[in-house]
């Protein structure tokens, strides 16, 4: 089983590149993408805990934005993560969700919910990416909610008066930083029409011409009808069509595996890398 698209806790997944590694194998998957938001912080230690026949690809989820303003992810893999303007983008993301963070706690704070910045990074693991979902965790530790889900459906909601954004670059320039990296690179979930306001099949070729080698089709948050528009895009754009489960740890349903990649599919966008980077002990 192919899985190209995971979180740990050097984002926002539950468990540590270790955990993950040791549960992956033990789950039957046979390639693991570790692709943790805007950071490349865990690629060492999921490196130093492989074990068995399990290979890792090493990436990370680009968190973009359209000059339209939609929020796009973009997974880069198989990039060199020595490569200076790759880590730069990532770094400047990273950055600018502290003051975004501050800027959401306030607003929290102003329709008189009891949060503070230091109950976010109580609930933040440390060297983590910070993100809603560590705010949505503290929530539910001062007891004000229950659940990441509750949060995400409600208070911390893209569309909430409550939201603010943080810098991201273009999906466009994502791309091109992914491909300049020797990485490929495969928009995420485009068409989850539930986390907010997707892309049009349009646009999609702006990011071909900008180097996009990959379409994730299956998704637990893109319907058979999403699916399908995806495929039938991605055959004409000519691009490899992936799934994967986006798992979190406990922070999410998702369950490792529960949508995978073929293997044709696999091996068509790891010849599109510079280099041969896949990971084996
Ligand atoms: P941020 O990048 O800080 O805006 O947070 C967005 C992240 O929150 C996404 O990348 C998802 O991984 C996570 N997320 C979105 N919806 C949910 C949900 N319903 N439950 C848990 N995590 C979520
Ligand atoms: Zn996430
Ligand atoms: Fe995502
Ligand atoms: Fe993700």
């Amino acid at each position: 089983m192919i899985d190209l698209h995971v979180h740990t806790t050097c984002s926002d997944g539950t468990d540590s590149p270790l955990a993950l590694v040791k549960k992956a194998a033990s789950s039957g998957i046979t390639i693991l993408g570790l692709t943790d938001h805007d950071s490349t912080a865990g690629w060492a230690e999921a490196v130093a805990s492989l074990h068995g026949n399990m290979q890792l690809v090493l990436g990370a989820e680009v968190s973009c934005l359209t000059e339209d303003g939609v929020s796009v992810h973009m997974l880069g893999l198989l990039f060199d993560g020595e490569n200076q303007p790759l880590q730069q983008l990532l770094a400047d993301s990273r950055d600018t969700r502290i003051p975004r963070m501050k800027k959401m706690i306030e607003n929290l704070q102003g329709a008189g919910i009891d949060i503070t910045l230091d109950d976010v990074a109580a609930a933040t693991p440390p060297g983590a990416t910070l993100g809603r979902p560590h705010l949505a965790d503290a929530l539910v530790a001062k007891k004000i909610i229950k659940s990441r889900d509750e949060a995400f459906a409600g208070l911390i909601n893209n569309e909430s008066p409550h939201y603010v954004s943080h810098f991201a670059p273009t999906p466009e320039d994502s791309i091109k930083a992914i491909r300049a990296a020797g990485g490929v690179a495969v928009i995420a979930h485009p068409f989850a029409s539930r986390r907010g306001q997707t892309l049009t099949p349009e646009s999609f070729n702006s990011l071909v011409a900008a180097g996009l080698n990959g379409i994730e089709v299956f998704h637990r948050d893109q319907s058979e009808e999403e699916r399908a528009q995806l495929i039938s895009i991605a055959r004409d754009l000519d691009l490899a069509i992936t799934g994967s489960s986006d798992y979190h740890g406990t922070g999410k349903l998702n369950q490792l595996g529960e949508n995978t990649t073929s293997a044709a599919e696999w091996e068509r966008l790891e010849s599109m890398a510079s280099h041969r980077r896949v990971v084996s002990r």
